[in-house]
């Protein structure tokens, strides 16, 4: 290995005379194996209400590299979608999302969070997404624990079985769209109808929709109108400098009023100060997210800052 080689020998590996493409290549190979073993680590970054109480997280994944350590997406989401690899991390996000998800239905403090996953329009775009997605629904049954006890009940005395499963029914099926899907505007650079056909199918298995970096891309107001999304994430960009530059704040008030007429929620990303996260309370949005909150951390940090159960 070229790292631990001393200056002088081999240097085939070295980042510095290694070509892009053979570098790229190895990142490739590596990702592979790495969607396959434990090494893709999923993060959480809360979002908070104006009375600062948390109201649902992001998962972002991270690579845990056995030589070089702990790798931000965007050192290797770029290579997943150029090698189609995004695919199959993109669906193992998704059952991460969906196991905390089961955890976090099953007690009372935390019933109530949604998680969003960020879905690459590369993914997003392929043609069995909608079945892919039922099919991972389905193994990681959210909505069956309500037939589990149905079965188990028959033991036990009839009536109040019913009773018990009515019960079950009202508290432990996922709010409709806990589970979020965070799109780019570039995801919705199709034809609008298909995308629009995909998204309800989406939404009627229960997911929700979240558009993500909104006002960096090119949809349409016509696309918001007719597509299935719930929330729009103002994009950092804008969120940056709004207390000096009137631009990004009239577009953040533009993107505001926009979200309440269609009826979507929004949330401010890139949060970083008190000054940041009063202007846009008193610019009226009501979620936010970044690192005045807290910065995306393993699943027991997040946990311990926000002060929830330990799985
Ligand atoms: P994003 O979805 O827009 O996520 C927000 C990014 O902003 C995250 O970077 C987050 O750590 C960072 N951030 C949060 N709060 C602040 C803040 O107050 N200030 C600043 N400057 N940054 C903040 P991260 O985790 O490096 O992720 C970068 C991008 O990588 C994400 O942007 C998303 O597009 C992509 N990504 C992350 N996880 C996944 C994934 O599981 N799948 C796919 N396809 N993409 C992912
Ligand atoms: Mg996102
Ligand atoms: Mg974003
Ligand atoms: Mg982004």
């Amino acid at each position: 290995q070229a790292k631990s080689a001393g200056k002088n020998t081999f240097a085939f590996f070295d980042p510095q005379v290694q070509s892009g493409l053979l570098q790229r290549h190895r990142i490739e190979v590596e990702l592979r194996e790495a969607i396959q073993s434990e090494q893709l680590v999923p993060f959480y970054q809360g979002q908070v209400d104006a009375e600062g109480r948390l109201v649902g997280a992001e998962l972002l994944i991270r690579w845990q590299h056995p030589e070089r350590g702990l790798l931000a997406p965007g050192e290797f989401i770029p290579i997943a979608e150029a090698s189609g690899l995004i695919v199959e991390l993109g669906y193992k996000v998704v059952r991460m999302a969906v196991q905390q998800l089961l955890h976090w239905a099953a007690d009372e403090r935390t019933r109530q969070l949604s998680l969003s996953v960020n879905i690459s329009a590369k993914h997003f775009e392929q043609p069995d997404f909608v079945e892919q997605l039922a099919g991972i629904l389905a193994d990681q049954p959210l909505r069956s624990s309500a037939l589990q006890l149905d079965i188990n009940a028959k033991e036990v005395d009839q009536f109040f079985a019913m009773e018990k499963l009515a019960d079950t029914l009202a508290d432990q099926p996922l709010r409709p769209s806990s589970l979020k899907l965070e799109i780019t505007e570039s995801a919705l650079a199709r034809d609008l109808g298909e995308i629009s056909a995909r998204m309800k199918a989406l939404r009627d298995l229960g997911l929700g929709f979240s558009l993500d970096d909104f006002g960096t891309g090119y949809s349409s107001l016509a696309y918001l109108k007719r597509l299935p999304i719930g929330q729009v994430k103002i994009d950092q960009g804008f969120v940056r400098d709004l207390m000096v530059d009137e631009n990004d704040r009239g577009i953040t008030e533009t993107i505001i009023a926009l979200a309440k007429t269609l009826n979507m929620d929004v949330v401010a990303e890139g949060v970083e100060t008190e000054a940041h996260r009063d202007l846009l309370k008193q610019l009226g949005c009501p979620v936010f997210q970044g690192y005045l909150f807290d910065r995306p951390a393993p699943f027991a940090e997040f946990a311990r800052h926000y002060g929830l159960p330990i799985n």
